[in-house]
């Protein structure tokens, strides 16, 4: 197609299928005010299900709260400038967060590609157009502890930093050369790690290399979402749709000015870079500001009062089947929320897991939960709605009490 015959297609497009008549595929008033009448869900018969799993991406994580949908919602009918919003909006999360300064990326994963990116390239037009290619750069190496190496470090090699492994303090110290551009910190994975925050923020300071950090799951608690920022790390990386609630494809990357305005140059609106791909909207944008923003108000101890009583409720319920036990844990670090794991001696109770998260998933209401152990499930109540703890304990009784 020729490039003339090309502009005369595309602005015929829209017409096709929209609104004829008008020729302007806009939504009419009415269609706008009018309440949404559609079920998808319904109409393409999707399963929904009771979440006791977690806030896995499989299972589309967290559900965003009104005052998040009203500020989605509220935005749709509206023109803005993307980086306005993104300006704005970076300010108040900057703000609330102890930061210099914050963006809104497409998930924490989006944060982590976007930081190294500023990091690697600064605000150098040539560099930005010629990520994830590090050739010529000086600095392009990112070190990070052996046990920090997992599977999300995926995020910032794909900017193009390429990876320096070390265990040992000592390593590190040798490690750091002209070619660092930065030290990565998976704060899930501090207990792997020989060098914790301080000294791992100290060191880099000491030869003036940036740090970022990975706090993707790692709220609550609350205070998570400044305590890195405080800490001295340069970079800090959330997800907004874990349990901040926030749309399941935003995150944050909050952290030192030049650097986020690095990173935003790596970003939409921007077309020659590494991060076109990760656009992130406005209704998006503004909804994890709303979700941030709601979350860190909310009464949190009520909430673990809440989360207690709910684990509670199941795990007492659970145990009405004789050779059921039940343990209550809180991780560390991610996903720190109370963790029940059920557990039944098999010579009594004769099903495995995995038939009984069958049976919880296949029954009506639908259940999420997670497998543990041969003849255990774990069961998380954070993304419980209220009163499905009363539901999830009827249910996970009933199938263990059949073949108990
Ligand atoms: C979930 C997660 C990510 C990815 O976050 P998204 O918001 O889904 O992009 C990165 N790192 C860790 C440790 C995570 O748990």
């Amino acid at each position: 197609m020729k490039r003339r015959d090309l502009i005369k297609y595309l602005s015929v497009a829209p017409i096709v299928g929209g609104i004829v008549g008008s020729g302007i595929p806009f939504l009419s008033d009415a269609a706008v005010i009018a309440p949404l009448k559609r079920d998808l869900i319904k109409e393409l018969g999707l399963r929904t299900f009771i979440n006791a799993a977690g806030t896995y991406t499989t299972h589309t994580a967290s559900l965003m709260d009104p005052e998040v949908m009203e500020a989605i919602n509220s935005s749709s009918s509206q023109f803005v400038m993307i980086s306005e919003v993104q300006d704005k909006v970076g300010e108040k999360i900057a703000e609330l967060c102890h930061a210099e300064a914050a963006m809104v990326t497409a998930g924490c994963w989006s944060a982590l590609v976007l930081g190294t990116a500023g990091i690697l390239t600064g605000t150098d037009l040539k560099k930005i157009g010629q990520l994830p290619n590090v050739e010529g750069f000086e600095k392009m190496e990112m070190i990070v502890q052996k046990g920090h190496n997992y599977d999300y470090v995926h995020a910032p090699t794909n900017a193009g930093a390429k990876v320096i492994v070390i265990e040992t303090k000592e390593e590190l110290e040798n490690a750091i050369t002209e070619k660092t551009a930065l030290m990565y910190y998976l704060n899930v994975a501090t207990d792997l790690g020989q060098i914790k925050h301080e000294e791992w923020v100290a060191i880099a300071k000491k030869h003036q290399v940036p740090t970022m950090i990975d706090i993707a799951a790692d709220i609550p608690p609350v205070q998570n979402l400044w305590k890195y920022n405080d800490l001295g790390f340069d970079l800090v990386c959330v997800s907004g749709g874990k349990a901040i609630c926030g749309p399941q494809s935003a995150g944050i990357l909050m952290g030192r000015k030049e650097l986020i305005k690095a990173a935003r140059l790596n970003a939409p609106p921007h077309g020659d870079n590494i991060g076109r791909g990760m656009k992130v909207n406005k209704e998006e944008i503004l909804g994890m500001y709303a979700a941030l923003d709601h979350y860190i108000k909310r009464d949190h101890k009520k909430e673990w009062q809440d989360w207690e009583e709910r684990v509670a409720l199941i795990g007492d319920e659970a145990k009405k089947v004789n050779g059921v036990t039940t343990t209550v844990t809180v991780p560390p670090i991610a996903n720190h929320t109370p963790l029940l794991n059920i557990a039944w001696d098999i010579s009594k109770i004769k099903i495995t897991s995995q038939e009984l998260q069958l049976a919880l998933r296949n029954g009506s209401p639908s259940i999420e939960t997670m497998q543990f152990s041969p003849n255990s499930i774990n069961i998380t109540v954070f993304m419980l709605r209220p009163g499905e703890e009363k539901i999830v304990a009827k249910r996970v009784h009933e199938e263990l009490n059949k073949v108990g």
